[in-house]
């Protein structure tokens, strides 16, 4: 029996469909009005890949947004969901997660039964989190998904000093009218977010293994300097924004 992980973020809603604890298939699409229509597009695109009637499927709903989903009969609360999906996909392993979302950044330590111990999350604020790559990305006419290649190809990056997303927006600005190159402009915006998650870890013990997860740690920019801010390696599955998906699917009583 297939069951339907949905988890409906602030910026993305994204699907992983499982069967006996194996993920099949999975895709994201933007979040917009109308969540319950996109999620079941998402759902439909899904089973007709893979070949399969609609009949029988169960939805395990999670995110912001998993009280819009009707006719959903398991919900489950998103800090759950990513600590399951994680730990079960770290193999046991992971004992501290960072989750870099598009509007929030969460730090969650885990047991060594991958139960949630500790929880810390970021202010409202984009400064450390997605949204942030995503208003730099459109005033450098860049997408975001090149900006860990391009950073890669400076050894100096530009100093961003700005905590604010709105303040940094002006000073991305004034660095191009200096001809600041965007590669260093990038590295510098790493850098910067960098400094702003691992003071939201401060004070907290991160216990090996530590994973990144969530749609920014494609970002592999954000891992190297994140890296070097917290003096650790981090680990990042291959799909680390379906982790809270996957976990989702994976709690449904039926799964
Ligand atoms: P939420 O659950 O809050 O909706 P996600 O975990 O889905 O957030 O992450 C969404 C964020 O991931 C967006 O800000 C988006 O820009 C970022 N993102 C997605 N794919 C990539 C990529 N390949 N490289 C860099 N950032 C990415």
């Amino acid at each position: 029996m297939i069951v339907a992980g949905i988890d409906l973020g602030s910026t993305a809603i994204k699907l992983a469909l499982v069967e006996d604890g194996v993920l099949l298939w999975h895709k994201a699409a933007p979040t917009a009005p109308g969540q319950e229509k996109i999620a079941n597009a998402l759902l439909a695109e899904g089973l007709s890949a893979l070949g399969r009637a609609g009949e029988g499927v169960k939805k395990a709903v999670t995110g912001y947004g998993k009280n819009l989903m009707g006719g959903a009969e398991f919900a489950i609360d998103e800090l759950s969901a990513n600590c399951l999906g994680l730990f079960r996909q770290s193999g046991g392993q992971a004992r501290s997660l960072i989750n870099i979302g598009g509007q929030d950044v969460k730090v969650i330590q885990l047991t060594a039964q991958g139960a949630m111990s500790d929880f810390r999350m970021n202010d409202k604020c984009a400064a450390g989190c997605g949204r942030f790559f995503e208003v730099a990305a459109r005033i450098l006419d860049t997408p975001v998904e090149d900006f860990g290649a391009l950073a890669a190809t400076v050894a100096e990056p530009a100093r961003i000093n700005s905590t604010c997303a709105v303040f940094a927006e002006s000073e991305i600005v004034s660095l191009m009218a200096e001809g600041v190159v965007k590669e260093k402009i990038i590295g510098g915006l790493h850098e910067s977010v960098a400094r702003r998650i691992a003071g939201l870890c401060a004070g907290r013990r991160l216990r090996d293994d530590v994973y990144l997860d969530g749609g920014s740690a494609r970002n592999s920019g954000l891992l190297r300097a994140l890296e070097d801010e917290l003096c650790r390696d981090l680990h990042v599955l291959p799909l680390p924004q379906f982790t809270v998906a996957l976990g989702a699917a994976l709690a449904h009583p039926e799964a």
